[in-house]
């Protein structure tokens, strides 16, 4: 792809142009526009969304607010680092650390809590979103989205009821597993471990969960998941499904990223592959060094130590954003990877599965090392420029900041509904169903209810009728049946 330079250029400017024009808050004339570059044309007029950041800990944990603009090492999402990133949508992580056994479901809750709460502080800046129009309201109104996706399966604790109540707290994706293969679905993080019980991909109610979650409108999530959970979750799902932090195995060669196979079977099913920034992710000599089994048995013996001196009185899991710092500092030993190769992660991605099927999925504040050049949310801008720079069109960055995902999650939206009509289709009574009931001698009351909740699927022709009467059955159940909605 070439850079459509000139063309963009004044295509963007001049939709700048109108915009500026439109309102009379901006002061800067269609002439002081023309320095902007190109790119950060593209980037500024873009709805911008990520898909995985671990912030929610840092809420919970650290009592962190999003208007403390702290230094990135501290953290990589504040509203500083929103406004110069032009950061527009974030899917904010629920992740459940596997020590947290016993109370998976109550960690979610309190991390669920932690982002209500932020946005219930911030109701100028911020608000919850939980569909894509949402996300292009609070855009349309300068506002930063909050979403929230469950990340490890454990969380419902093997209840359906659970994941249910999940989506109604407004949950919209959840990774089938984390780096912990659970009771329906195998984890890439432990696939090799003979000591943990696998399933050879998904049990029977682990592809009932992807069924379920069709049904309700939650985003399935591949990432994190063993390359059979993969497999069997694109087979079950009638919904696009996402990868919401994960980059490309054929670059860099870890279980977490992805196959060009798994990128080719995401495309087929119209889903959105979301590249993880974290440098050992994205950079092959970075995970080579950094996956040294020497120094990783350095830093777990510090981790651990720090743990046991810093045992939680009530016997608590002392929780990952107690260490991290411990974890980041060990990461400095190993240089930085560049920006380029995050670069790369996206155009292969994009040339592999199609520019339709590639976004953004940082892992912000859950990595402890990232490409040079991006310190933080504010450094988005620094990916647009690089795609520009390699010949994508306005378009298509655009698509790939965050068009995708909506399309994505649009699409999901429209299964749930298409699968929730079914389901009422199918509870609504047959005559078949009504007469075994009459038959069965169930009562007049009992007979009513039951019409007017599910309705009915036949019409009520004389020769019905008559098989009624004779039946016995009241004028009333007559009535309610000549009332009932056909479905
Ligand atoms: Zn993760």
């Amino acid at each position: 792809m070439k850079p459509l330079g000139s063309l963009v250029c004044l295509l963007v400017l001049s939709s700048l142009a109108l915009a500026q024009h439109k309102n009379p808050a901006h002061k800067k004339t269609a002439a002081s526009a023309k320095a902007v570059p190109a790119w950060e044309a593209i980037h500024q007029s873009a709805l911008i969304i990520d898909t995985h950041a671990d912030t929610p800990q840092r809420f919970l944990d650290e009592n962190f607010d999003l208007s403390q603009n702290t230094p990135v090492n501290d953290g990589h999402i504040d509203f500083g680092k929103i406004k110069k990133g032009n950061l527009g949508a974030e899917f904010f992580s629920i992740w459940v650390e596997p020590e947290f056994k016993g109370r998976y479901a109550a960690r979610a809750m309190d991390l669920i809590d932690s982002v209500y709460q932020q946005a219930a502080r911030h109701p100028e800046q911020m608000s919850m979103a939980f569909t894509a129009d949402d996300i292009v309201r609070a855009h349309r109104q300068h506002k930063f989205a909050a979403l929230m996706g469950i990340e490890g399966g454990h969380a419902i604790e093997n209840d359906m009821r659970l994941l249910r109540d999940f989506y109604r707290l407004g949950v919209r994706y959840m990774t089938l597993t984390w780096s912990n293969t659970n009771d329906w679905a195998d984890s890439s993080g432990d696939i090799q471990d003979p000591k943990v019980k696998h399933h050879n991909g998904m049990t029977d109610f682990g592809k009932d969960v992807v069924r379920e979650m069709n049904r309700l409108g939650m985003i399935v999530d591949i990432s994190h998941v063993s390359d059979a959970t993969f497999y069997q979750a694109l087979l079950v799902s009638q919904a696009p499904v996402i990868a919401s932090h994960s980059s490309s195995r054929d670059l860099t060669n870890h279980p977490r990223n992805m196959t060009d196979d798994m990128l080719r079977a995401v495309a087929r099913n119209n889903g959105v592959v979301m590249v993880n920034y974290y440098s050992a992710f994205v950079d092959e000599d970075y995970r080579k060094a950094a996956y040294d089994p020497e120094k990783m048995k350095q830093r777990d013996a510090q981790v651990e130590a720090f743990k046991k001196q810093h045992a939680h009185a009530d016997g608590s899991p002392v929780p990952y954003a107690e260490y991290a710092f411990i974890e980041k500092k060990w990461a400095e030993q190993f240089p930085r990877p560049p920006l380029k190769s995050l670069i790369d992660h996206i155009d292969h991605i994009a040339k592999v599965a199609g520019v339709d099927h590639v976004g953004l999925g940082s892992d912000f504040d859950g990595v402890t090392s990232l490409p040079q050049g991006i310190d933080s949310a504010a450094d988005l801008p620094k990916i647009s420029e690089a795609l520009y720079q390699r010949g994508y069109s306005a378009e298509n960055i655009q698509k790939i900041l965050g068009v995708n995902l909506l399309r994505a999650m649009r699409d999901v939206e429209a299964t749930a509904r298409r699968l929730q009509t079914e389901r009422k289709e199918a509870d609504t009574l047959s005559f078949e169903e009504l007469e075994l009931m009459i038959g069965n001698r169930v009562t007049t009351e009992h007979l009513l209810d039951v019409i007017r909740e599910h309705g009915v699927n036949f019409d009520l022709t004389p020769e019905r009728r008559t098989r009624l009467k004779a039946e016995k059955t009241d004028d009333m159940v007559l009535d309610a049946i000549g009332k009932a909605k056909k479905r």
